[in-house]
């Protein structure tokens, strides 16, 4: 049940959705150009940093709250709701918990004005395994240097905001945990990655390989001579055996380089980014420390998650609640054997399949919101809502596509967008299968080790299963 303010907020984002986000939703999917119109819609509606206490500028709003405006805004637009998820949860959400109050007021300036921080966790070689991660924070005088290369960092090269997590290495070289540190990037770099990929074949010889990177630096140059100019500096990095993702960085943020974007199935509206740190220093007080210290703050950190995967959940409840709408209007109107395919039972009971899906979704994320009360979503009702309501959004954008028969298919049709725009859920902020895995450890009671070494060691431990 809804208060009047909740209704109202509901019904703003509604008619903001209707009026302004639907209309550019097909030439964002098309352009994969980032929404800044819609950034500027949301800030003046005041959908950015509604969590942020009302002490540093924000409404002070609960993630409930937020969650009726994703599910508005997503029926709309998928990459819009992701901006609001994260103008309002994860990054923002974990430095208003466990911030300083430097730290407070810069991300709170930021996000109030439009920005959409960026989560940098993933790294080639640590997705679900996260805690693997080897990104380095060296500890050096009075600043940290951080070393490493992330990947699938969504808005890299539109964030300013960044929460980057790192190894953490203090000045003996002695490892303290996995920590997390702000980093704003350069405005200048807004307009997004300046970046292209070369094959190695275009600035080398095969008998050049072996060249220092000065050389190769010195050909790559060459290559793009005519645009070279003497602000611009390159830098490069090796992505695949035979290609450089060759990085051109003006004004950059030293240390932090935008890399190669990825090409995604959906959500294009958004860059999905490497983002590379090479000696990126770090003022001392942007390390976010948590009560308990460094050496648990990734633990801590992660709670922070749990809102933003319930921010996910109702992105991807919102496209599918969108495609379903399409549909039940569709079959009414549509005729076949001189009667409306509603008619038939078949179809009938797919709907009937598809709005339940949808309502035992919304169910388990308003549980998940609505019991974070101040704080965050408990993880296993988070991880509950966003397994089940990822795979349903697959689902039911799926069905309401095969309602559409042909004209489906279409991509003048918005649901070929929203069958793309799902089927990211069940992949990002953490997999279907880990988090049934988070699920399984909560009802056994027991941590659930991943790890080869975690198997051993629980094997070893296990009680006796037969009595001897
Ligand atoms: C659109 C998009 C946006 C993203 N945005 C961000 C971002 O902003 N910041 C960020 O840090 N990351 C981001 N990610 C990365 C995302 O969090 C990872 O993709 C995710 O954690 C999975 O890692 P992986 O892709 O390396 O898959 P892998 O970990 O390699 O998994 C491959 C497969 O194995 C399964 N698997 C792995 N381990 C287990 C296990 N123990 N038990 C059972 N199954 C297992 C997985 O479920 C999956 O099916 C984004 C990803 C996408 C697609």
């Amino acid at each position: 049940m809804l208060t009047k303010a909740q209704q109202a907020l509901k019904e703003r984002a509604r008619a903001l959705a209707e009026s302004e986000i639907a209309p550019r939703a097909a030439e964002v999917d098309r352009t994969e150009a980032y929404p800044w119109d819609n950034v500027a819609a949301l800030t003046r509606a005041g959908f950015m940093g509604m969590t942020v206490a009302k002490q540093y500028g924000g409404a002070g709003l609960s993630y409930f709250d937020v969650v009726l405006v994703i599910e508005e805004m997503a029926k709309a637009c998928g990459v819009t709701a992701r901006i609001v998820v994260e103008g309002n949860m994860g990054a923002i959400g974990a430095i208003m918990a466990y911030g300083s109050e430097k730290q407070k007021k810069l991300a709170a300036k930021l996000v109030l004005a439009g920005d959409k921080p960026a989560i940098c966790i993933t790294e080639p070689d640590a997705g679900s395994a996260a805690t693997e991660m080897t990104t380095r924070a060296e500890h050096r005088g009075d600043r940290w240097v951080l070393n490493g290369k992330k990947h699938w960092i969504t808005g890299g090269g539109v964030s300013r905001l960044h929460m980057i997590f790192a190894r953490v290495f203090d000045e003996f070289d002695q490892e303290q945990g996995i920590g997390a540190f702000i980093v704003v990037r350069d405005p200048k770099q807004a307009a997004g990655p300046q970046s292209a990929a070369v094959t190695v074949a275009d600035v080398i010889s095969e008998n050049d390989i072996k060249l220092s990177p000065s050389t190769v630096r010195r050909r790559l140059r060459a290559h793009f001579g005519a645009a070279h100019k003497s602000r611009t500096h390159w830098r490069f990095a090796r992505h695949s055996p035979d290609h450089y993702a060759v990085l051109k960085l003006l004004d950059a943020h030293p240390g932090l380089i935008i890399g190669t974007r990825e090409p995604a199935m959906g959500l294009r509206g958004i860059p999905e980014t490497e983002i590379i740190f090479d000696d990126l220093e770090v003022a001392e007080d942007m390390a976010i420390v948590p009560p308990g210290g460094l050496r648990h703050s990734f633990g801590a950190l992660m709670n922070a998650y749990n809102a933003q995967r319930v921010g996910a959940a109702t992105v991807s409840l919102g496209i599918a609640e969108g495609a379903y709408q399409l549909a039940l209007s569709y079959v009414q109107e549509r005729e076949q054997f001189g009667r409306p395919i509603a008619e038939f039972q078949g179809l009938q009971w797919m709907l009937a399949d598809m709005s339940t899906r949808l309502a035992a979704s919304r169910a388990l994320i308003y549980k998940a919101a609505q019991g974070a009360g101040d704080g965050f979503p408990d993880a296993t009702e988070a991880a509950q809502a966003k397994i089940f309501t990822s795979e349903t959004a697959i689902a039911v954008t799926n069905d309401a596509l095969q309602l559409f028969g042909a004209a489906g298919y279409s991509r003048n049709n918005p649901l070929e967008r929203m069958v793309r725009d799902a089927r990211m859920f069940t992949i990002g902020g953490g997999t279907a299968q880990v988090l049934r895995t988070m699920v399984a450890s909560r009802i056994l009671g027991r941590k659930l080790p991943q790890t080869r070494d975690g198997y051993v060691k629980l094997m070893h431990n296990r009680p006796p299963t037969r009595r001897s």
